[in-house]
């Protein structure tokens, strides 16, 4: 049973950084308007996330570390409409079998903050403490009881680079919320809410990038489209700049990056790979969110016409006065 969760764990929990998305998106979705991030030593080591959003009960808590348990799907049919991030209630249980985990936690009406220690899916231990109202997870020893995954880490340098790309990503996302990345006490990336992506796009991926941004919107009944083109000349080598989000989460999806690849090449043939951030609201029930479990692949529903609505938006954006 033991070694079923820990391979189990280890679908979702790939590296650190996986770890650093999972809980991410916890905040978010506890409606968090600040969150910190901080990593110390090894990679693995040390990673603390805490925010500032709703907090558990004694409750929740019990609940939270169960696989499948989760807050967020109340019934059947909520499986296809899926708005917030997390939706499997598998991340916790996964990070309480490959760590040693512990939580800080207080809601708005709870008079006191619960502190809780969790192995294996299961609390060891939980007191009362004092807290604000908020979230703090703190991950030690990631993989200490699986050596061999740990062994496949990467160096230190290239695994912070995976979690600064996945918090890059995700602020990226989510302009109104304020995250900061700190390692080894040195802050590496700080945003404070931003008004608009614009500020947001600035702040994360700089001038070179952000400078001379091109940018379309597209509206209708079941879903809108807003796109940003560098117009600089940047050449890129793959598809690391292109940020796709589809209801405020980051995604890859191959049709749409290729989509936007073919238009942009037929009218600029410099740049197979252009950088470019695609926001699309849609009606959750056109997207497919569980093909991977770790949720980044997703789905389009084959029967609307969103990607020639990309593949039009783009076209506009790049030639604004051939229609
Ligand atoms: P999921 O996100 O799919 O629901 P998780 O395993 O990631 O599953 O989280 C389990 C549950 O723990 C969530 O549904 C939520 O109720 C609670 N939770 C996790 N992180 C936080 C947080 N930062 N603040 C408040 N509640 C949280
Ligand atoms: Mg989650």
């Amino acid at each position: 049973e033991a070694t079923v969760s820990k391979i189990a764990a280890g679908e979702i929990i790939e590296n650190p950084a996986s770890i650093v998305k999972e809980l991410i998106e916890n905040s978010i979705d506890a409606n968090s308007k600040n969150i910190i991030v901080e990593i110390k030593g090894s990679i693995g080591d040390f990673i603390r996330i805490t925010d500032d959003g709703d907090g558990m009960d004694e409750s929740d808590l019990n609940l939270a570390f169960l696989r499948h348990a989760t807050s967020k799907l109340r019934t059947v049919e909520d499986l296809n409409n899926i708005v917030s991030l997390g939706f499997r209630g598998e991340a916790l249980a996964s990070i309480s079998h490959i760590s040693k985990l512990e939580v800080l936690t207080k809601t708005e009406d709870s008079l006191t903050g619960l502190r809780a220690e969790i192995s294996n899916g299961k609390i060891d231990k939980l007191n009362n403490v004092g807290l604000p109202k908020g979230t703090t997870f703190f991950v030690r020893d990631v993989f200490f009881n699986t050596p061999v995954r740990k062994k496949y880490l990467k160096n230190d340098n290239v695994e912070f680079n995976y979690i600064y790309e996945v918090v890059q990503k995700i602020s990226l996302g989510n302009p109104d919320i304020s995250i900061k990345l700190i390692r080894d006490n040195k802050v590496i990336m700080n945003t404070n809410s931003e008004a608009n992506i614009k500020n947001r796009i600035f702040s994360i991926l700089g001038r070179d990038i952000a400078s001379n941004l091109l940018n379309n919107t597209f509206n209708s009944e079941s879903y809108k489209i807003n796109i940003y083109f560098s117009n600089n000349k940047l050449y890129r080598s793959n598809r690391m700049h292109q940020y796709i989000y589809i209801n405020g989460r980051y995604v890859k999806n191959l049709e749409i990056s290729k989509i936007i690849e073919k238009y942009y090449y037929s009218l600029i043939p410099l740049n197979r790979y252009p950088v470019f951030l695609l926001y699309l609201d849609i009606d959750p029930i056109l997207v497919d969110v569980n093909i991977h479990p770790k949720k980044h692949e997703v789905k389009l529903s084959k029967d609307n016409n969103v990607l020639a609505i990309i593949g039009e938006t783009v076209e506009e954006v790049l030639y604004p006065n051939r229609r």
